[in-house]
């Protein structure tokens, strides 16, 4: 009798993880693992990787594609993706501790923040392409990979559908890691959480940066470009230069998403039913297929409305097709408000360093003659009850009347 309700063993207690403390894992740092890091550091650690194995490879610089990817192109012509054979090579040959694997994964969808409030949250087919692209370059006369002892696995994952993910997981990783179905789903859900307390944590930071400009009266830029721009190689760095002339800088993929602040900023729009939900982008884009091409616009409409982001800086690569129709709308959505509006486009390897100075000191010059007009226009656009000024005006009040 007392067996019925005893728990049995196996359902209670995982078992522990095969012992895996001594495998090496590299990932290439590239295109969209700028935005799900974190899901893969979760899984490969959950299956018993030792974190010091996990090993990414460096930011993108000429050198590296220099060094490691020379002869190894293929055909697409889009610079984010042509770098990544520099982060191929320098996993293959750079490295004094060698790895045993390389998991590259071809992403399908992304786990977007606006999933749900938009068509589709898919990566860009260069994206999703990529990995296979340039594997290519190192099997062309031989299996690099092979000759090097390192094995290559690139699961196909639909990550904005995570339902799907352990068996695509699974069916791709069972064999290189000795994978059984039951240990994959565990270490699928602990990458999803260790993805979402990364982006709440990332978020959270972002709230007090603006919340401090807000109570400080200080102005901040917002940069418009996709997660990988976040990489100084193919970013060029271009917003820490005007970071350095004290002007805080926050990234779209991080905004705050909390109800009381996108309440704030989107109320009358939500109120006169123009829009479903704070996320809703139907009224600026009506093929929200793409998932880092949404957040960009929803990104815009933000700036737009949020009085202390007083200058826009967009950046695009080298040949991308993905964010030439976006150039126009973002401009215009940015600037209706009177928000400053500066482009980056086309970057590539180089770093044309004396032109990015002079626009840099047009952008300083610009923010410190305009910003305080700007804050007061969108602030008059609003409702006085700013949520990230709550606090701050409770506490001014309680030293006022302790004062007294
Ligand atoms: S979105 Fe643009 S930059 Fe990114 S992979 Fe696609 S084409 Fe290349």
């Amino acid at each position: 009798m007392q067996t019925w309700f005893a728990k049995k063993a196996s359902a209670a207690c995982p078992p522990p993880p095969r012992d895996r403390s001594g495998i090496r894992i590299g990932i290439p740092k590239v295109l969209n693992i700028w935005s799900t890091h974190q899901f893969w550091v979760g899984f490969l650690r959950n299956i018993g990787i030792a974190p010091e194995n996990i090993v990414f490879s460096s930011d993108t610089s000429e050198e590296q594609g220099r060094e490691f990817g020379k002869g190894r192109g293929t055909v697409d012509c889009c610079y984010p993706v042509k770098a990544m054979s520099g982060h191929y090579g320098e996993l293959l040959f750079g490295l004094k501790n060698k790895i045993h694997i390389i998991l590259s994964p071809m992403i399908y969808s992304l786990p977007s923040f606006m999933r749900g409030h938009v068509s589709e949250t898919l990566a860009c087919t260069r994206v999703m392409a990529g990995p296979e692209n340039i594997r290519a370059g190192f099997m062309k006369e031989s299996d690099v990979f092979a000759d090097n002892g390192v094995q290559y696995a690139s699961p196909f994952v639909n990550m904005a559908e995570p339902e799907m993910v352990s068996k695509q997981m699974y069916d791709c990783l069972k064999d290189v890691l000795n994978l059984d179905m039951a240990e994959t789903q565990r270490a699928v859900d602990a990458g999803y959480k260790a993805l979402r307390e990364f982006n709440q944590k990332a978020r959270a930071e972002t709230r007090k940066i603006l919340e401090w400009c807000a109570r400080e009266g200080k102005p901040c830029v917002l940069v418009l470009a996709r997660p990988y721009h976040m990489d100084p190689g193919i970013g060029h760095e271009i917003e820490s230069d005007l970071q350095a002339h004290g002007y805080p800088i926050v990234w779209l993929q991080y905004l705050p998403i909390d109800d009381d602040l996108l309440g704030w900023i989107f109320r009358d729009e939500l109120q006169a039913k123009q829009i479903r939900s704070p996320l809703d982008i139907s009224d600026v884009w009506t093929s929200s297929n793409s998932s880092n091409t949404n957040e960009i616009l929803w990104g815009a409409k933000f700036a737009a409305r949020f009085p202390w982001i007083t200058c826009v800086l967009r950046l695009s690569s080298y040949e991308c097709g993905m964010d030439q129709p976006t150039y126009t709308p973002t401009q215009k959505i940015v600037e209706a408000t009177g928000t400053l509006f500066f482009k980056f486009g086309d970057l590539d390897s180089t770093k044309p360093t004396g032109s990015i100075r002079i626009r840099i000191e047009t952008i300083v010059h610009y923010l410190g003659k305009y910003s305080n007009k700007i804050i007061q226009k969108k602030l008059a656009l609003l409702h006085p009850d700013c949520p990230l000024l709550a606090n701050h005006e409770e506490e001014t009040a309680s030293a006022a009347s302790n004062g007294k």
